[in-house]
């Protein structure tokens, strides 16, 4: 509101007509400066040092409402509509009388007493005679203080109804610079506790929407209800957000952009969180699954009761065969011997027809497609289902998923079953082990030809000598209540199914290692 000391040099009178005046290297007659203060657009008045009008424009006369001769004489406190603070006043005559120009607004009544805002400059000046006068100039500023009002209470509407808003909404510009944010924004920060969550947002939503992105981006069409995943993926710290942006371009305020349309281009993203929901469905799909592969499982396990039946009676029925056999070739038979050889025929048929009804009663496979499948989506889903167990025996799980894998074929439920199997091995195992903490480790990797899946458990292992029987059918170390020693041989049936290897080994932890190796297969296969 004030300036440097200054003060204005009076050395002629406006109205001196006729006299010159020096400015630089020319000579302007004083008349000239009268006229331009007259014709200026401002309103420009002249007091002498207590503020009594000693001269008015025509402009001040236009902006007041006061014709010049009604206010000559008056002091420019005529003006004033008394709502201006005193402490105004007294800032501007602490400037002017210490011969400092003071710049401010008041607020001026008209003279059909409509208010308006005078942005108003006052210059101190010095007569030759040392007489002090005051030039003052002001305009109506009004329409324009009403305008940057509307825009700031429009601002200030804009961002208390973004600030209200319960998900995290935030605006960036073309750097991805945060230039607003709402409550619900600054508190993601505070939980993301590094970094930018917009940043990672964009980043998540380029690499899953891929040229849709810039697509979306140049055509000015922005995106809807885009889901990404924030967090470490091994870690159950996940958040899922539902992201929605539009993009919008505003005009450029700087003074060079004044004559050119230039505009920048800001997008507004909102981010839903969704986590629960995400987990309601994934508890749902978990559950679906779990039934699913209970229904695989009686299947699977009434066909190894029966094939047990089966293989059981083979013994008995390859003696009656033998003993069947010796009884023809006896040269020395008699009638007991013809009468015995009747009996173990009979035995024989019965046997065999008992054999062939338990083989037609065994429920077969309902054939399963070959399919695109996700190894990583797989044992996933089997970790899904085994949550709650997990969390009641306190098994600490290391999930570690390689980022990226190369897309195969396989048939899904077959595989999912199996690690199924092999994980329920591996919890049956642990118990079992001296370790304090009950760990199960699960690794995919990229071999290049193929995935590699790794399953380690700190259980008591397998010895050596047993580690090629295991796959044996019946071949079991659990004994009753077990699942009959058919575990490892339909893990190594699926394995062969796709191609693939098994090999029991000795973990890092302690305990048991299998890995499964599944080569590349893209191509896609026959039913089973
Ligand atoms: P006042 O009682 O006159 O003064 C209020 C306070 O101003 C006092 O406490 C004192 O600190 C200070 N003050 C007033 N007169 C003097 C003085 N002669 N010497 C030292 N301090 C003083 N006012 C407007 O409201 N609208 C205008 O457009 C306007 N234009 C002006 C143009 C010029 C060139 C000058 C020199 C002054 C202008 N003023 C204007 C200020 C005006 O002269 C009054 O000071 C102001 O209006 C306050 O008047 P008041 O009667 O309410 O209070």
């Amino acid at each position: 509101m004030s300036g440097h000391r200054q003060r204005r040099d009076l050395g002629s009178a406006p109205e001196a007509g006729g006299e010159v005046v020096r400015t630089g290297a020319s000579l302007l007659p004083s008349r000239l400066f009268h006229e331009a203060v007259a014709q200026a657009q401002v309103a420009i008045s002249i007091t002498d040092a207590s503020a009594t009008i000693l001269y008015a424009n025509a402009a001040f006369g236009r902006i007041t409402g006061y014709q010049p001769e009604e206010i000559i004489g008056h002091n420019e406190a005529f003006l004033s509509d008394h709502s201006t603070p005193r402490e105004i006043y007294e800032s501007l005559w602490s400037s002017i009388k210490s011969d400092r120009p003071w710049s401010g607004y008041l607020v001026n009544r008209h003279k059909t007493g409509a208010r308006y805002l005078a942005e108003l400059t006052i210059t101190p000046v010095q007569a030759q005679d040392g007489s002090s006068y005051y030039l003052g100039m002001h305009r109506d500023v009004t329409p324009m203080h009403s305008l940057e009002q509307r825009v700031r209470n429009q601002k200030a509407l804009i961002e208390s109804v973004v600030d209200a808003a319960s998900m995290p909404l935030v605006v960036l510009d073309e750097a991805g610079r945060v230039v607003l944010d709402n409550q619900a924004y600054k508190k993601l920060i505070g939980d993301f506790g590094v970094g930018e969550p917009a940043a990672e947002f964009l980043r998540l939503l380029q690499a899953d929407m891929g040229p849709a992105f810039e697509a979306a981006r140049s055509g000015g069409r922005g995106f809807e209800r885009q889901e990404v995943m924030v967090g470490p993926p091994t870690s159950n710290r996940q958040r899922w957000f539902s992201c929605s942006g539009v993009w919008f371009r505003e005009r450029d305020p700087s003074a060079e952009a004044f004559f050119h349309d230039r505009r920048q281009t800001y997008l507004l993203l909102v981010a839903n969180e969704i986590s629960h929901l995400k987990q309601q469905q994934e508890e749902l799909y978990a559950t679906a699954l779990r039934a699913l592969t209970a229904e695989q499982e009686l299947v699977q396990s009434l066909q190894e009761a029966l094939a047990g039946a089966s293989f059981q009676f083979q013994g008995p029925l390859n003696l009656i065969g033998a003993a069947t056999g010796i009884l023809d070739r006896r040269v020395d038979a008699c009638e007991d011997t013809a009468a015995l050889q009747r009996v173990l025929r009979h035995a024989l048929e019965a046997g065999r027809e008992a054999q062939a009804m338990i083989r037609q009663s065994m429920p077969m496979r309902p054939p399963e497609a070959v399919t695109p499948v996700s190894f990583n989506g797989i044992l996933r889903d089997v970790l899904s289902m085994y949550t709650n167990r997990l969390l009641a025996e306190g098994v600490v799980v290391d999930w570690r998923p390689a980022p990226q894998l190369p897309g195969t074929t396989g048939r899904e439920g077959r595989l999912r079953g199996m690690f199924k199997q092999l994980v329920d091995n591996a919890l049956d195992a642990i118990p079992l082990g001296r370790a304090a903490e009950r760990e199960l480790c699960i690794v995919t990797a990229d071999t290049g030809d193929g995935i590699l899946v790794r399953i380690d458990d700190n259980g008591p292992g397998i010895p050596e000598e047993d580690r090629l029987r295991v796959f044996e059918p019946f071949y079991t170390t659990k004994g009753a209540g077990g699942s009959g020693g058919m575990g490892l041989g339909m893990v190594q049936e699926v394995v062969a199914e796709h191609d693939g290897t098994v090999a029991v080994g000795r973990s890092d932890l302690g305990g048991c290692r299998v890995d499964l190796y599944f080569p590349l297969r893209r191509q896609v296969l026959g039913g089973p």
